[in-house]
């Protein structure tokens, strides 16, 4: 991770697609990923009647390649969990054609719900995350990745799986993070556009020595889809969110923070 840092600087954002194959499992994670791409632009092609946006419909040919993932927080944000008297899953609940929850309870809609009202008071969040049609977010019991359980998965453009019983505060973190990755998938100029080393530099005090933001669970030990992919996908987070040790986001780290607002929040680009 820190040779992959040294090089930071020369590397174009294909190549920090590359660097996502480079996470892992190598021949397992790429294949599978693969597969998901494929998925993503089929779903892309199924939405076209619906793309809001002139500028998203060129996505479908733009495939990212990324496994995406949020490693369990140690214990962190998980003593609330109550594994009894959980409410029964509801089957498909549609929230207004933005999003497709399965698999939830009538609470955890209702959290999915607070954490995206929190984003749509800015329209460009709401219209970048929401332009290509709804997504889909399925709750299913003992998520998984290579072997380890984790809270969140997006695995494409449509298409994010969340952990049951997650305690409200850790699903609201987790769902807007999964946002975050979303937006990548959705907004591929953006991504290319995202100065993440140029940032790192400008912003010391909010990443750590592996270049993620400081907020990631694995910010000091590496993971997810790599420092760049999940630094995006955080900041994203963060910006809504503001939790400890960046709880003064805007201030702490004005940089990432002026980047986010003009690319992303604000109505513009
Ligand atoms: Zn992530």
């Amino acid at each position: 991770m820190d040779q992959d840092q040294n090089q930071e600087k020369g590397k174009s954002s294909f190549d920090h697609a590359l660097d996502l194959l480079n996470f892992g499992q190598n021949a397992y994670g790429a294949g599978k990923n693969l597969g998901r791409a494929g998925r993503f632009v089929s779903g892309a092609g199924r939405l076209a009647p619906i793309l809001a946006n002139p500028v998203v419909a060129t996505i479908g040919g733009i495939a990212l390649i990324m496994i995406i993932l949020i490693f369990v927080l140690g214990g962190k944000g998980q003593a609330s969990e109550t594994p009894s008297a959980t409410p029964a899953p509801i089957t498909n609940q549609n929230i207004n054609g933005i999003v497709n929850i399965t698999g939830a309870t009538p609470q955890e809609i209702q959290t999915v719900n607070d954490a995206l009202s929190i984003g749509f008071s800015y329209p460009g969040y709401k219209n970048k995350l929401t332009s290509n049609g709804p997504i889909n977010i399925t709750f299913q019991q003992n998520l998984t990745w290579q072997g380890g359980q984790v809270d969140g998965l997006t695995l494409s453009g449509d298409e994010i799986i969340i952990r049951s019983g997650l305690s409200p505060e850790g699903l609201k973190y987790t769902i807007l993070h999964e946002t975050g990755h979303v937006l990548i998938f959705r907004n591929p100029r953006i991504w290319q556009s995202y100065p993440f080393s140029d940032l790192i530099s400008a912003d010391p005090a909010c990443y750590s020595s592996l270049g993620f933001l400081k907020t990631y669970p694995f910010a000091n030990t590496g993971g997810g889809g790599g420092d760049a992919v999940e630094s995006f996908a955080e900041s994203v987070s963060q910006f809504l969110l503001k939790r400890q040790p960046l709880e003064n986001f805007q201030t702490l780290c004005p940089n990432t923070y002026n980047w986010e607002l003009r690319n992303i929040f604000q109505e513009t680009q």
